[in-house]
């Protein structure tokens, strides 16, 4: 609270106290990002802790130690059982990056449950050589894939108004991305998707973990185009910026009614698996030829195995560190601390270490592909820090609260 009655004014919605979970080290300012594409601003905040300081992911950590996970495998068996088909068509679609944790999705319906996958992906922005040649491993492990790369001129200017306006540079492709497996199902003809984490662990109500399908409202619309945003700006504004409706086909969330008519389902792999990304990351590298940063390291943490394939992710974490003090580090210990990798106060030190580091190796090519210069890339980015998370000191930006 400021010192007279006043409340401090918080962007993106955030709540005005900033607190850290006292299991993980994770702040309350974490956005809500589903259904992005009916949101003028995107950064609508859920706080998602419970009244005794434990966030919802620490929560959900707890219940999932009560998992029965042989009868979740019992479960996965059957799941497969009602899909399986011989006839040679796919008859599941893997969405995948050719990162480690899609990897060994497809990696074990193909080989432990019998099934055909087609892997199904949606290009990042620009690769980088790792991430190319981690998508090659994959295909040379055994898979068919389908690879769906926007046109860039287009993605380009989505990119950089989700960045102006939002301060989201991936707002386009998360929007995209989530689109790709359900329109391959419908044109393949194959109705069950296999998604690995769900992302409620991390990011979503708790809710949502017990179930193992994906809400179709993530990907879909009832009817009209003409409550969707892209980048913040309304459908039938997006002219002035010259997109064509035309551009729009792979960004617009499919309809609700061919998708249920379909029968399609969206199941995540972690509802029937104990998920942990440190195992797929050894599972990758024993059945494929999966390279983890090939720099030791991935900048703005300690972590090497994830987040490889696009060069513009660095930006994806440095944005979320600005509007919200949560740093690439910080995502990654708290998954490690949760996992029983590293302490809290180990993560403390990595947080100190790291969170923050700005990412420079890609950073050219980020204001080459958007558009813009230097200058405003900071205008944008020093505007997007709430006056509750950030002050300057001497001239530098700090953060106002720091986990302990
Ligand atoms: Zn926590």
């Amino acid at each position: 609270m400021s010192n007279n009655s006043e409340p401090i004014k918080t962007l993106h919605g955030l709540p005005e106290q900033v607190i850290f979970c006292s299991r993980c080290v994770m702040n309350n300012q974490r956005p809500n990002t589903s259904r992005e594409f009916v949101k003028k601003d995107s950064n609508i905040s859920t706080a998602g802790f419970g009244d005794d300081g434990v966030c919802d992911a620490c929560r959900w950590y707890e219940e999932k130690q009560k998992i029965d996970w042989a009868d979740r495998e019992k479960q996965l068996q059957a799941l497969c059982d009602k899909f399986r088909r011989n006839d040679g068509r796919y008859d599941v679609i893997v969405p995948s990056s050719g990162g480690k944790d899609s990897f060994f999705v497809a990696h074990q319906l193909k080989h432990k449950y019998g099934m055909n996958p087609l892997t199904v992906t949606w290009a990042p922005h620009r690769y980088t050589d790792v991430g190319w040649r981690n998508f090659q491993s994959m295909i040379d492990a055994g898979f068919d894939n389908v690879l769906v790369t926007p046109n860039s001129q287009v993605h380009a200017k989505l990119t950089r108004l989700a960045f102006e306006n939002l301060v989201n540079p991936f707002q386009p492709f998360i929007i995209g991305q989530k689109n790709v497996a359900p329109r391959a199902a419908l044109q393949y003809n194959v109705p069950l998707i296999m998604y690995g984490e769900n992302h409620a662990e991390a990011h979503n109500k708790i809710g949502e973990n017990y179930s193992p399908l994906m809400n179709i409202e993530h990907f879909t619309r009832e009817n009209d185009d003409t409550e969707l945003y892209f980048g913040g700006v309304n459908i039938k504004d997006l002219k002035q910026y010259s997109i064509e409706d035309k551009d729009l086909f792979l960004y617009k969330p499919l309809l609700a009614e061919p998708v249920r008519k379909a029968g399609i389902e969206v199941h995540y792999y972690s509802f029937y698996y104990n998920w942990s990304p440190q195992e797929n990351y050894y599972y990758a590298m024993d059945n494929s030829k999966f390279e983890s940063n090939p720099d030791g390291r991935s900048e703005g943490t300690y972590s090497k195995f994830s987040s490889l394939d696009d060069k513009i992710d660095g930006q994806h974490y440095f944005t979320m560190f600005a509007k919200f003090g949560q740093g690439r580090c910080m995502n990654d210990a708290n998954r490690d601390i949760r996992d029983g990798l590293i302490t809290r106060e180990e993560a403390i030190k990595l947080m100190n270490k790291y969170d923050g580091e700005f990412p420079k190796k890609y950073f050219q090519e980020f204001l080459d592909y958007i558009g813009i210069s230097e200058e405003r890339y900071w205008e944008v980015i020093d505007k997007s820090r709430s006056p509750h998370v950030w002050k300057k000191v001497n001239g530098e930006w700090v953060l106002k609260h720091r986990v302990s």
